[in-house]
């Protein structure tokens, strides 16, 4: 089955196109890394696979069904940004349960899942915790978390680990490729650093002004880059 389907997706903010004819297919349980560089659309591609933002033409389907229109809670994904965007007014159980809460799922199911992330994340020390009592690490687990206990068929990550220290990086993101194996769940990632896209990636799509510039698995893109600029970022001499 596919996960996600993209076709001819264009994003614009005023006169300004920001993503240009994006047409992508992603298998079930295959993990894809957007690289590409500052402002070409990344991000922007990202929130319009949640539906944070609209298109302003194409079509974007998930599971197989069409959710062009369907608003982000009803997409069955989970979002992990890079600030954590945690409630500091709410310990990490209670961060943990918020969505599901909102989602009225039942009091056993949320139990359930909470012990469940808890257990993948090792969280129990910090069930109790606020935010601002966590270090950086210790909150990014924690949203990572709160995306597991919603149960997405995809995972959908923005920088993630671009506020961790080089150790703690390179910690989450071995969590973050056991994750994947676990749940084997859709996960869609984008990173500026080479190294999480070479090491977490099935396939790597490079984008450059709001277009794709080429798609291939690490090896693909390493040993036959369409040209210097995606050579550049996937680190091949050109
Ligand atoms: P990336 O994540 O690759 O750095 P973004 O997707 O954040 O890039 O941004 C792509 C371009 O779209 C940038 O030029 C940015 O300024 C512009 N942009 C993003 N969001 C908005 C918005 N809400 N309104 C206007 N311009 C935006
Ligand atoms: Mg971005």
């Amino acid at each position: 089955m596919t996960a996600l389907l993209l076709e001819n997706v264009h994003k614009s903010f005023g006169t300004v196109q920001v993503l240009k004819d994006i047409g992508l297919e992603v298998a079930d349980g295959e993990f894809i890394v957007f690289v590409g560089p500052s402002g070409c659309g990344k991000s922007t591609l990202l929130r319009v696979i949640a539906g944070l933002e609209d298109v302003s033409a194409g079509r974007v389907s998930i599971g197989g069904r069409d959710v062009t229109a369907t608003p982000p809670a009803k997409r069955g994904i989970a979002m992990v940004f890079q600030s954590y965007a945690l409630y500091p007014h709410l310990d990490v159980e209670g961060n943990m349960a918020l969505g599901l809460k909102q989602a009225g799922e039942d009091r056993k199911v949320i139990a359930e899942r909470i012990a469940m992330a808890t257990r993948m994340l090792s969280l129990e020390p910090y069930l109790k915790r606020r935010p601002s009592e966590l270090s950086g690490g210790q909150r990014q687990r924690v949203a990572i978390g709160r995306a597991i206990v919603r149960k997405p068929d995809l995972f959908l990550f923005d920088e993630p680990l671009s506020n961790l220290d080089a150790a703690l990086r390179m910690a989450t993101r071995v969590e973050i490729a056991r994750l994947h194996r676990e749940l084997g769940a859709s996960m869609i990632y984008v990173t500026h650093d080479q190294t999480e896209a070479m090491t977490l990636a099935n396939r790597i799509v490079v984008l450059r002004d709001g277009r794709i510039e080429q798609v291939g698995s690490p090896m693909e893109l390493y040993n036959d880059p369409a040209n210097r600029f995606v050579a550049g970022f996937i680190g091949a001499p050109s």
